[in-house]
């Protein structure tokens, strides 16, 4: 890993950027993506739905990325990006994501955008994108943990 950053960002999609397909992005997530990006990380979006379904409504946000996957399971695609680009993070708002990022042997942070309880074993949650930023800045040891 470079030092002091993630080498790839993954985020699910519906829940974790935007609510669902069609709908506006979540307060602060296309910013923080492009920061991430700015920092040197590859940002990837995969979701657990089709390529085209998935490239059309990532296209519509105009979120900034570095590739787009859309698949039944998440988690051979996070190790095949794991393998691919070293060390990442998956960002995903459902139990499942979490198993997906734990199967790829990456930290899972879940987005609480809804309100959801915390699931237990997570590395973080984050109740909106500026607090996104701020947990993967903290497992990559750039800043304090916070209170
Ligand atoms: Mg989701």
């Amino acid at each position: 890993m470079a030092a002091g950053k993630p080498d790839f960002i993954a985020l699910d999609w519906n829940g974790t950027v935007v609510p669902f397909f069609g709908l506006g992005p979540y307060s602060g997530a296309l910013e923080t993506a492009a920061s991430w990006r700015e920092d040197g990380c590859l940002v990837f979006v995969v979701s657990r739905a089709g390529q085209g379904t998935v490239e059309r409504d990532v296209q519509r946000t105009g979120l900034a990325h570095d590739g787009v996957f859309g698949c039944v399971d998440k988690g051979p695609v996070l190790k095949d990006l794991h393998a691919r680009h070293g060390d990442g993070v998956f960002l995903g708002d459902h139990p499942s994501d979490f198993r997906a990022a734990a199967e790829a042997g990456i930290p899972f942070l879940q987005a609480g955008l809804e309100g959801q309880p915390l699931l237990e074993g997570a590395d973080g949650c984050f109740r909106g994108w500026e607090e996104a930023a701020l947990l993967v800045a903290t497992l990559w040891g750039i800043s304090e943990a916070p209170s």
